[in-house]
C-alpha cells in the first residue's frame, strides 16, 4: 500500500487502473501527455457544444462501463436508444441492419441477401472466437456471404477502414465487432444503442474525482519520456525533464511509444510491440441547422466519395443542434494524412450535400477536425499469440494498450475492464 505506483495515460485504460488503486487503497500519480483527460474519448468546445472528438455510442454488451457507472453513481445517466442505420449504395439512403431492410435493399440478388442474412445471424450465435484466430477475415466474409454481397457490403468498408491491411485481417476480429453490434437490440427488428448523459466526459468527470478523492494526482501535459528499470526493476519515471521514483509502473500509452519510453525492454519485446500496425483517424465533426438523415450510422458504398461511413451522432443523443462525425480512418504513412484538416472538411461537406441535396452552406453551422495517429491497432490472422505478457520481465511493470484485448474492437467498457485487470496485477504482487 506505501508502494508508489506510476500510471501512464489518462484515457479510459489509465484513468480506470487508476480508480482501482484507489480502492485498493494506493494514491498512484497519472501522467498524462494532453492538457485533458480521456485520450480518444476526450472533449472539445465546438463552438459553445461541449462534444466528444471522436463519436461514441454503447451496445448492451459493454459490462465493464455499465458495472463503473453503477459504482460512481451515474447509472441513471445512462440511455438507451432505438437507432436506425443505412447504406449510402447507387446514390440513395437505404434502409438496413434488419431482416425486411434486408430482403427490400437495391443491389443484392436474392441469393446473395439470404447468405448475407444467414451470415449476421449466425455471428450473434457464435460465442467462440478461437476457431476464427488464424483465419483469414476476408475469406472467411466472402465464403460465406459470396462475391457479389462482398462487394456491395463490405469491400469499400474494408478499403477505406483498412487500406493495405485488407487482404490481412483476423476473422475473429471482425467476428467481434459483429457480434457486438448484432446482439445489441431490442428485437430483430429494433436496434438499441446507448449513450452517457454529456457523453464520455460524465464517466471521466466522475472517474477524475474518485481518484483525487482517495489521494491520487492527476498530471495534465506531462508527458513521460522514460521509463528508467534499475537492476532489472523499475526504478524511476522521467517527465519534463524530472526524474521521480517509483516502485510500480503501469502503461497504457499506445505501444508503438513504447519502445522509445522503455528502451531498455528485452529486444524480442521491443520487436513484438514495433510489430503491431496502427491506422490513424481524421475525424471531421460537422455542425449543422438540420437533420442529414434520420440515421445514427449511415455505411458508404460509392465510388465518388473516399469514406466507409459517417454517424448522426444527435440521432442517437439529442443535442437541439445536428452533428455528423466523418471519420478518415488512415494509415499513417498514407498521402492523404499529410493533407491539411481543410482538404478533408471540404470534402466531407460536398458529400453530405451530395446525401441531402436540401441542405445548403447556410446549414454548415461549423465545421472541426481531430487526429489520432494510434486509433486502432490492425489485427491480423493469429494475433492472439502476438503479444508478450502485460506483466513484464521487470519487476513493477505492466504495459497494455488496445490491442490487449483481441479479439475485442478497441472500446471504453474494453479499456475499463483491462484497467482494472492491471490494477489487480499491481495490487497481487
Ligand atoms: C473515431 C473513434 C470512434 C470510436 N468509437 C467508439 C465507440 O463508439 N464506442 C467505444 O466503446 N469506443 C469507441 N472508440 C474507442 C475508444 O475511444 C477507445 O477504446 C478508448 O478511448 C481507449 O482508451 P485507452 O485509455 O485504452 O487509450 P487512449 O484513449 O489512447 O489513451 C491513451 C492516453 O495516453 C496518453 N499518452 C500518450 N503518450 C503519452 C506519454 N508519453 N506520456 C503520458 N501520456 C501519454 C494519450 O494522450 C492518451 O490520453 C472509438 C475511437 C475512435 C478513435
Amino acid at each position: 500500500m506505501n508502494k508508489r505506483v506510476a500510471v501512464l495515460g489518462a484515457g479510459p485504460m489509465g484513468l480506470a487502473a487508476a480508480y482501482e488503486l484507489v480502492n485498493q487503497g494506493y494514491k498512484p500519480v497519472i501522467f498524462e501527455a494532453d492538457d485533458r483527460v480521456g485520450g480518444m474519448t476526450a472533449a472539445f468546445d465546438f463552438s459553445g457544444m461541449k462534444i466528444e472528438r471522436y463519436y461514441h455510442f454503447h451496445c448492451t454488451s459493454d459490462s465493464g462501463f455499465l458495472q463503473i457507472l453503477e459504482e460512481l453513481g451515474i447509472a441513471e445517466k445512462m440511455h438507451w436508444t432505438e437507432t436506425k442505420m443505412a447504406y449510402w449504395y447507387r446514390g440513395k439512403l437505404q434502409p438496413w441492419g434488419n431482416p425486411i431492410a434486408l430482403l427490400k435493399f437495391d443491389g443484392l440478388s436474392l441469393i446473395s441477401k439470404i447468405r448475407y442474412g444467414l451470415f449476421a445471424f449466425l455471428c450473434t450465435k457464435r460465442n467462440d472466437w478461437r476457431p476464427l484466430d488464424k483465419v483469414n477475415a476476408k475469406e472467411w466474409v466472402m465464403r460465406w456471404v459470396g462475391p457479389q454481397a462482398y462487394e456491395v457490403m463490405w469491400q469499400r468498408l474494408f478499403e477505406y477502414k483498412f487500406h493495405d491491411f485488407t487482404d490481412n485481417l483476423s476473422a475473429a476480429w471482425i467476428w467481434s465487432r459483429i457480434r457486438r453490434l448484432g446482439r445489441s437490440r431490442y428485437n430483430l427488428f429494433k436496434e438499441k444503442l446507448g449513450y452517457l448523459e454529456n457523453g464520455s466526459q460524465t464517466l471521466l468527470d466522475a472517474m477524475v474525482c474518485h481518484i483525487e478523492a482517495g489521494g491520487g494526482q492527476i498530471r495534465l501535459e506531462s508527458p513521460v519520456t522514460e521509463v528508467h528499470i534499475r537492476d532489472g526493476s523499475v526504478h524511476a519515471v522521467e517527465s519534463d525533464g524530472l526524474l521521480e521514483t517509483f516502485d510500480r509502473v503501469v502503461s497504457t500509452i499506445p505501444l508503438p511509444f513504447v519502445p522509445r519510453l522503455i528502451p531498455d525492454l528485452p529486444a524480442s519485446v521491443l520487436d513484438a510491440y514495433r510489430s503491431v500496425n496502427n491506422i490513424a483517424v481524421v475525424c471531421v465533426i460537422v455542425k449543422l441547422a438540420r437533420p442529414l438523415s434520420g440515421n445514427f450510422w449511415v455505411n458508404i458504398n460509392d465510388p465518388d466519395m473516399d469514406i466507409p461511413g459517417l454517424v448522426e451522432y444527435t440521432n442517437l443523443q439529442s443535442l437541439g443542434e445536428h452533428v455528423v462525425y466523418v471519420p478518415y480512418y488512415l494509415p499513417g504513412d498514407h498521402p492523404s494524412f499529410a493533407q491539411p484538416d481543410e482538404w478533408f472538411k471540404e470534402r466531407v461537406c460536398g458529400y453530405l450535400k451530395v446525401i441531402n441535396p436540401e441542405l445548403t452552406e447556410q446549414d454548415i453551422i461549423d465545421v472541426r477536425s481531430s487526429r489520432y495517429r494510434f486509433a486502432q491497432p490492425i489485427c491480423e490472422p493469429g494475433f492472439s499469440e502476438k503479444l508478450p505478457p502485460v506483466e513484464l520481465p521487470v519487476k513493477g511493470l505492466w504495459v497494455a494498450d488496445t490491442s490487449y484485448y483481441y479479439p475485442e474492437d478497441r472500446g471504453i467498457s474494453e479499456s475499463i475492464d483491462l484497467g482494472r485487470k492491471l490494477a489487480s496485477m499491481v495490487t497481487a504482487c
